[in-house]
């Protein structure tokens, strides 16, 4: 039987019927990614090309640093994993230990990094992307690498010092989630299911629409993990919502969008909040 389904002969009998799946089947998948598209039509090849030479240039220098202090903190035992049997709750502990803390560690760094001269010094190359894609999430300057993944070395030594080290389990799932999570936010496209932000028990976490709109409008949705801080301070943006319900509804903001962001232009045609007045008034 498999067989006779790999006999050129077969395949010749089965083509009309494959070229029809695999059209549907693009088709879908087509379908599918431009339904989910939250800036449709926005891809420039300029801006690919230099996200592209930006990501090098910092997956490079952060490979020299960031690897080495690694090696360096691990060899002096400031890092030390324990590779002991644990349990799973212990190992969900200690990664929402992690999950909170980096939380809380890159919402106040990025928004001290929209004050100036830190803006202009560290952030503002990640913020030339406007419409992000894959690309954006490594196109960051090699600077604002190290303030970000600064948070690992710094958490894992302290899980020493404190606790003797931090379960090797644990590190195991936090590090590809780090991963994970910066493409999955600048992926452009929302996955997520509509009802997402109508419950409690989702709603706090962020998705790609929140942080699509931080590099579209800039002074809002700060947060890498959770909304939780920019509900506090005042930063979310208030057609987030609305807007991750009809991700094409904010077709109608795309003309003025370049304008928005101090990457293009210094007009903004939406006021900062409240809470985004640190970030709003720093340029
Ligand atoms: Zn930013
Ligand atoms: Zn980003």
């Amino acid at each position: 039987m498999f067989q006779n389904l790999t006999s050129g002969e077969k395949l010749l009998d089965l083509w009309p019927y494959l070229l029809a799946a695999t059209g549907i089947g693009v088709g879908i998948v087509t379908g599918f990614f431009k339904a989910r598209r939250i800036q449709p039509g926005r891809f420039k090849w300029i801006t690919f090309r230099n996200e592209a030479i930006f990501a090098a240039i910092n997956l490079v220098v952060t490979g020299f640093t960031l690897g080495p202090l690694n090696s360096i903190l691990r060899k002096k035992g400031f890092i030390v994993l324990n590779h002991a049997t644990v349990s799973w709750w212990v190992v969900a502990l200690e990664f929402a230990v992690y999950f909170v803390l980096f939380d809380t560690w890159f919402y106040w760094l990025h928004r001290g990094m929209h004050k100036e001269p830190f803006y202009k010094w560290i952030h503002k190359l990640h913020h030339r992307s406007t419409s992000p894609n894959l690309l954006t999430t490594f196109s960051v300057s090699p600077l604002e690498s190290l303030v970000n993944g600064g948070f690992l070395p710094v958490f894992l030594t302290s899980a020493t010092l404190i606790f003797g080290g931090a379960h090797d389990k644990s590190v195991a799932l936090i590090v590809p989630f780090t991963i994970w999570m910066g493409l999955y936010v600048h992926s452009g496209h929302e996955f997520l299911p509509r009802w997402w932000n109508r419950t409690w028990a989702t709603k706090w976490f962020i998705t790609t629409t929140f942080h699509d709109q931080h590099h579209k409008y800039f002074n809002y949705n700060f947060g890498g993990y959770s909304q939780v801080w920019d509900y506090l301070c005042g930063t979310v943006r208030k057609k987030y919502e609305t807007d991750f319900e009809s991700p094409k509804g904010s077709r109608i903001d795309t003309a003025a969008a370049p304008a928005d962001n101090p990457a293009n232009s210094v007009a903004r045609p939406e006021s900062a909040p409240a809470g985004g007045a640190l970030a709003a008034g720093t340029r």
